[in-house]
């Protein structure tokens, strides 16, 4: 569409048509009025003159005019230097007869941009051997051409934060597909979900989720490099492509900053939100063939990672298994009301006293479609959802009536673990929520403990402390699960109320071979028994992990070693019949001083032992460094005497991983003056207590090892005192958390009762009766509404004797009672009849106190007052 003229514009024109008398005039008019002009070319020396309306487009006043004409096509100052070869090619190729258009701009005097559809046509010559001449016709279409790339742009760009849309994606990513210098060199796409703005554009607002989206936009726009492009799909769905074929590793690292950036806490408000974000990576080539196919890919590969955050790659079997996912969903939405969920409980043992101290509910599901599924694979989709929340409240529900059946079997008190999830904590107010379920079912608070992990951590920690702390006051213990997993630092645990350490399976699991998690294992519990926290094993398979997590001073354990999760009835039964740990409970056997000689000379080893035998010490051997290792995992020992010399591993060796995993043996290696160096090394780092020499002095050996025997008593004397004081700390601490708990009770009691006698005292206000209250000195306490207002008599007033006529039917009663503690008479009160009752105040339950006086109750018998 043509723009109107304006205003000045408008006077020239209605000039014009005034003085349009002849053609020239018709077509400066309409020239004008469809903001184009034209111009006459010359063949073929190409000099052009110009009509007033295209004189008029430039801008072109009467003077200028005049220079400007005429003059070469090739040299107007008009079109810009780059465009006019372009305009003069037209020309030059033009054929006699055939119109020709295509687009360029002018510039204007003013040094306006015009940019114009330009209509040529080489008329031909009008006589033989005359020249032909070339008409052209410029229109202005600057408008049309803004308004269709600002649409352009709208089309391809998200209004909210200027990122590319999902459409302009598409393009990119098929040019990019097509484009061989890319795709030689391969690039990757990321799919990006920040799970919160969705959730804040709901709670707070619009503004506030466009506010997040921005926010994010930025952090992605700052970490993009020039190569790469971004885009927002929608809502919390953004996506980066990448060129370059970066190894795997790298594009994971590259992936995980990226997430870690944007899960930095976005301000709204007064408010921090803490956006949580997962990533899918797909690659080209392999994951996709063109555009939809990688974003799909990259998609799909996102629903891979975890909710609470994380990065996965594409994997063929990705697509079947999101196939999965969503058939799997469908059928989770109806397990609930089809009862398809069951619980099972998993002991856990304390390592003091080898008894069943608590149990882990873990939840099941049998789909009668997909039969058991695991909760791996269902509590992720179940998070997605939204579902982890009624379902989260049906296994709290399940859990708290059963520690109610289990207490009113009579069986031991233990605490039974509940896993909630951390989306759990952002959809529901967890404390209400476990309240209100404790209150229902009449459950006890220390039947209860909550099993947080650490991604729940990462989340809001304000509103996250006050939650748990308020849950803690009631009595639920807190434990955090899966620990050594994430990445919250010890440091923070300090200011969160965390009443148990849950270490996971994988640093438990093969700690017998690697040193080095054994280490991790043992740094861990001495961090959290430095914060007053107990520490429990999870996944415990096998008896030497149980005796390196003894040896190391973890306070309990859960795993298949003791038992598998079991249904209900049969935890009972366990507990019914008082199971314990083996070797544990029941009256300690005196422990024999255990010396473990390793060498892998027989003659040697056989020597040692007739040696200590004398001592009388539990005497055992190995051959080698592994074999002793595989001794230590099974039996408790007290002194090592190792040879340094042997196959495959020396004794330092052999040594340093044993003080890794039994820190508490006293070490000693027995051994040539060879390799002194590493020995002296090992006795630097702590590894070798003693180094003897070969060969020995039997009685200065046997001196060496008593002397051992002693040291090791010692210190396990201390570590034992160690530890009563620590349990006895613990205990204290729990003590007063008790005591305190219970004077916030009885001060939430008070409250009650102060309310509840509020209320009693209106209600006793309208009963139809009169009450008096007279006090053991005979003087008035309480005089009820109705008092007031039907005896005249009782209007004087509290503290007082009562008026004569009352005082008179007080005494006549009292007179009657005799000994027994209430009676009822019907009296005359200022000529009107009443029915009196009389009744003594003692204190409840306890008949022969010093009464409280007396309550007089009236009831008019005379219709008027009733
Ligand atoms: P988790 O909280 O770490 O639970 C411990 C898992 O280790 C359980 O797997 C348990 O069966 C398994 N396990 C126990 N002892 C051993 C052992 O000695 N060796 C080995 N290899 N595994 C052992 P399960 O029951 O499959 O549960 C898996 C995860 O699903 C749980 O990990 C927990 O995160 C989640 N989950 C289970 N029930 C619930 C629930 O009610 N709510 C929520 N939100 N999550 C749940
Ligand atoms: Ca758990
Ligand atoms: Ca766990």
């Amino acid at each position: 569409m043509t723009a109107l003229p304006d205003p000045v514009e408008r006077a020239a024109l209605q000039q014009a048509l005034q003085r349009a008398d002849t053609q020239a005039d018709l077509l400066a008019c309409s020239e004008l009025m469809s903001r184009s002009g034209s111009f006459e070319l010359r063949w073929p020396d190409g000099v052009v003159s110009l009509s007033a309306g295209l004189c008029a487009l430039l801008g072109l006043d009467g003077e200028a005019r005049a220079a400007a004409l005429p003059q070469a096509l090739d040299s107007l100052a008009w079109i810009p230097v780059a465009e006019r070869r372009l305009v003069a090619r037209f020309w030059q190729g033009a054929v006699a007869g055939e119109p020709f258009e295509f687009q360029h701009s002018l510039l204007a005097a003013d040094g306006r941009r015009l940019q114009v559809l330009h209509r040529g046509l080489l008329q031909p010559p009008l006589a033989e051997g005359a020249a032909p001449t070339g008409v052209a016709l410029l229109h202005d279409i600057t408008g049309r051409r803004e308004a269709e790339q600002r649409l352009q742009a709208l089309t391809l760009r998200c209004e909210t934060t200027g990122l590319s849309n999902r459409h302009h994606l598409l393009q990119q990513l098929d040019a990019v597909v097509r484009n061989a210098g890319w795709s030689a060199q391969g690039f990757s796409l990321l799919s990006i979900e920040v799970h919160r703005i969705a959730e804040v554009a709901l709670t707070i607002g619009q503004a506030a989720g466009d506010a997040m989206a921005v926010a994010l936009a930025a952090r992605l726009r700052a970490f993009a490099g020039p190569d790469d492009r971004i885009a927002h799909l929608g809502a919390g769905e953004f996506a980066l492509l990448s060129r370059g074929g970066a190894a795997p590793d790298v594009l994971a690292l590259r992936a995980q900053q990226l997430r870690l950036g944007l899960q930095q806490p976005v301000a709204c408000g007064a408010t921090d939100i803490f956006p949580q974000c997962r990533i899918g990576i797909a690659r080209h080539p392999g994951d996709g063939d063109d555009g939809l196919a990688l974003l799909r890919a990259a998609q799909t590969a996102r629903l891979d990672a975890p909710v609470s955050g994380g990065v996965a790659f594409f994997q063929p079997q990705s697509e079947a298994r999101a196939l999965r996912d969503l058939q799997l969903e469908a059928a989770l939405r109806h397990a609930l009301a089809r009862d398809e969920f069951s619980l099972v409980y998993q002991p856990q043992v304390s390592l003091e006293s080898g008894a069943i101290v608590g149990a882990e509910a873990l939840l099941r599901w049998t789909s009668p479609d997909w039969g058991a599924v695991a909760p791996a694979e269902f509590v992720p989709l179940a998070e997605r959802s939204g579902l982890i929340a009624p379902i989260g409240d049906w296994v709290l529900r399940q859990v708290c009536g059963q520690t109610v059946r289990w207490r009113q079997a009579g069986l031991p008190r233990i605490r039974i673990g509940v896993n909630i999830s951390s989306v759990q904590f952002q959809l529901v107010d967890m404390a209400a929520s476990i309240r209100g379920v404790l209150r229902d079912t009449g459950a006890d608070a220390a039947a209860l403990a909550i099993e947080l992990t650490e991604s729940a951590l990462q989340q809001d920690s304000e509103r996250l402390a006050t939650t748990l702390r308020a849950l803690r006051a009631d009595g639920i213990e807190i434990a955090l699960d899966d620990f050594g997993t994430g990445f919250s630092s010890l440091s923070r645990l300090r200011h969160l109320p965390i009443d148990l350490l849950k270490v996971d399976r994988s640093f438990v699991s093969d700690v017998t071979a690697a040193p080095e998690s054994a280490s991790v294992t043992r740094s861990i519990i001495n961090l959290a028994h430095g914060l007053q926290i107990p520490v429990l094993a999870e996944g415990v398979e096998t008896a030497g992990q149980l005796n390196m997590l003894m040896a190391n001073g973890c306070d309990r354990i859960q795993g298949f070693l003791f038992s598998p999760p079991l249904a209900a009835d049969a935890l009972a039964a366990l507990l019914q019949a008082g199971r314990r740990l083996d070797g544990h409970g029941g009256p300690q056997p005196a422990r024999r001083r255990t010396l473990l000689l390793v060498d892998d000379e027989p003659g040697i080893v056989s020597a040692l032992k007739r040696l200590f035998r004398r001592d009388g010490y539990r005497l055992l051997s190995a051959v080698s460094g592994p074999e002793a290792l595989e001794l230590l995992a099974s039996e408790p020992v007290d002194v090592i005497l190792s040879d340094q010399r042997m196959p495959g591993m020396t004794g330092v060796d052999f040594l340093r991983r044993t003080k890794a995993l039994y820190p508490d043996t006293i070490r000693m290696t027995l051994s040539g003056f060879t390799d002194l160096q590493s020995i002296i090394d090992a006795v630097n780092e702590g590894a070798v207590y003693k180094f003897l020499t070969k060969p020995w002095d039997d009685d200065r050996l046997r001196e060496h090892v008593a002397h051992a025997f002693v040291q090791k008593e010692m210190a396990d004397d201390n570590r034992r005192l160690q530890g009563q004081v620590a349990s006895a700390n613990a205990e204290q601490a729990q003590l007063n958390h008790r005591l305190e708990r219970l004077l916030q009770r009885q001060r939430e009691q008070a409250e009650l009762m102060q309310v509840s006698a509020g209320g009693l005292r209106e209600l006793v206000d309208r009963l139809p009766t009169v009450v008096l209250g007279i006090d053991p000195d005979g003087l008035l306490a309480f005089i009820n509404q109705r008092a007031a207002d039907l005896l005249p008599a009782c209007r004087t007033g509290l503290g007082v004797p009562p008026e004569p006529p009352i005082q008179q039917v007080l005494d006549d009663l009292r007179a009657l009672r005799r000994g027994g503690d209430k009676i009822g008479r019907t009296v005359l009160i200022d000529g009107q009849i009443w029915r009196a009752w009389l009744r003594r105040l003692e204190p409840a339950g306890q008949p022969d106190a010093v009464g409280r006086g007396d309550l007089l109750v009236l009831l008019p018998q005379d219709d008027n007052h009733a």
